[in-house]
């Protein structure tokens, strides 16, 4: 996680940075070009359920702070809604129906039988102690408990939520359902039915889009460079899988600042030291500290935003020198960037398709826990390999043959399909 990019050019005003009215633009700039009747994009403009929610918790010196809460269910044309959680301080229901919508949009890129859902929790777990976490995540639980379980909108983690908190939720859920209902939620640890492979699945989906759009462009990745922004889950385990594809990881960064090396920082080790410290700041193996707008204009091969939304805005893309940026955040680069970036020919890998290996796992992990029958890792690699593949040809595809940027061609491939199925129900 990376401290968000404050200054913004003149040309982009605050509300083209609010990423609920960059979706439903998409989806309608979309839905035209695919000439889909008009009643998809008017459908799909706003979530068709949104649960605001206040959660009492008690602290831990015996006072109850009230803590707010959202769930947004976009879409049920394809199945049941599926989506992160996010604790974070600047959690907005506008953000939380955005990032629900672009999981309609990842679903269907990747041919996953779900619509989009996304909840969010405006808090800041690193002050929280475990006790008041737990309490606050089955308070979120029995608060949203009405609208979730396996065949309606099953969570999963994002932004500052983690395999423990999914088992406190599950476990909760459970609880009050009477029974164990492990599908309920997905990036479970794996002794509760969470699946091998889903903590590395964000970063595996995102590493095997960007070797397969480098086999594109001719770039080799052996011997290539990137830069990487955000150390969480995400950007470290991308960073590792990039390096053991002979690519050399030459700047990171977290929330508190980041780190370089031109030869390339040792990964690993990198990973133990902000398992001990709490972050990359400081790392003794890198040549020298680097600030966050330093590392997104860095001369390298590949980018990748593995932070929040909005981080490569109008002013820095001019700046930007990588061939490829793929974006493991969800929204990090606003439409004024993106436009710039396109226009200098900087092949962007889009969040809905770069980071959807996700998403593709825990739909794995939930088929596993309704079977009740569990893959080994091999099995979970591979047809994450299979998925991911074909998503990127079709993307591709759709690149070249229309003449769109990949963002573009991602959000016609996916709406092809919600609109099929909107079709076949009868709603258009
Ligand atoms: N939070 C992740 C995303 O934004 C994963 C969602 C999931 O696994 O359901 O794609």
């Amino acid at each position: 996680m990376s401290v968000p990019v404050q200054q913004t050019s003149a040309a982009e005003r605050p509300e083209e940075l609010n990423p609920f009215l960059i979706v439903q633009n998409e989806i309608r700039k979309a839905a035209e070009l695919l000439q889909l009747p008009a009643a998809v994009a008017e459908i799909l403009q706003e979530p068709a359920r949104v649960l605001c929610v206040a959660i009492p918790v008690r602290m831990d010196d015996g006072t109850i702070r009230l803590f707010r809460g959202y769930r947004s269910q976009h879409t049920f044309a394809l199945g049941p809604t599926k989506g992160g959680i996010r604790f974070h301080p600047q959690v907005t229901l506008d953000e939380v129906k955005a990032l629900s919508m672009w999981m309609t949009i990842k679903c269907g890129v990747i041919g996953l039988p779900y619509g989009g859902g996304k909840g969010g929790v405006v808090c800041n777990p690193k002050e929280l102690s475990a006790g008041e976490l737990e309490r606050l995540s089955r308070g979120y639980i029995q608060a949203i408990y009405p609208l979730i379980g396996p065949d309606t909108d099953i969570p999963a983690p994002d932004v500052y939520t983690n395999p423990q908190i999914m088992a406190w939720m599950m476990d909760e859920y459970s609880r009050l359902a009477g029974r164990p209902v492990p599908g309920v939620i997905t990036g479970k640890p794996i002794v509760l039915g969470g699946s091998l492979g889903r903590n590395e699945a964000t970063a595996r989906g995102c590493t095997i889009v960007i070797r397969e759009a480098a086999g594109e462009i001719g770039l080799r990745l052996s011997g290539s460079t990137a830069a990487i922004q955000g150390f969480g889950n995400a950007g470290a385990i991308a960073a590792e899988l990039l390096s053991g594809l002979g690519v050399r990881i030459v700047a990171v960064n977290d929330s508190r600042g980041g780190v370089y090396h031109p030869q390339g920082l040792d990964v690993a080790a990198l990973v133990r030291y902000k398992k001990e410290t709490g972050s990359v700041v400081g790392f003794p193996g890198a040549s020298r500290s680097i600030d966050t707008e330093e590392l997104l204009a860095l001369d390298c091969d590949i980018l990748v935003p593995a932070a929040l939304e909005n981080q490569i805005t109008e002013s820095i893309a001019p700046r930007v020198r990588a061939r490829i940026v793929a974006e493991a955040a969800n929204g990090p680069t606003t439409p004024g960037a993106d436009a710039i970036l396109t226009a200098r020919k900087v092949l962007v890998l889009p969040d809905i398709l770069a980071n959807a290996g996700g998403v593709t796992v825990s739909y794995f992990e939930w088929v596993q826990n309704l079977q009740q029958y569990y893959w080994t890792e091999e099995e979970v690699n591979r047809r994450l390999e299979e998925l991911m593949v074909r998503a990127f040809r079709n993307v591709y595809r759709m690149h070249v043959e229309k003449g769109v940027p990949m963002r573009r061609a991602a959000y016609m491939v996916s709406l092809a399909r919600v609109a099929a199925a909107m079709q076949s129900r009868g709603w258009l």
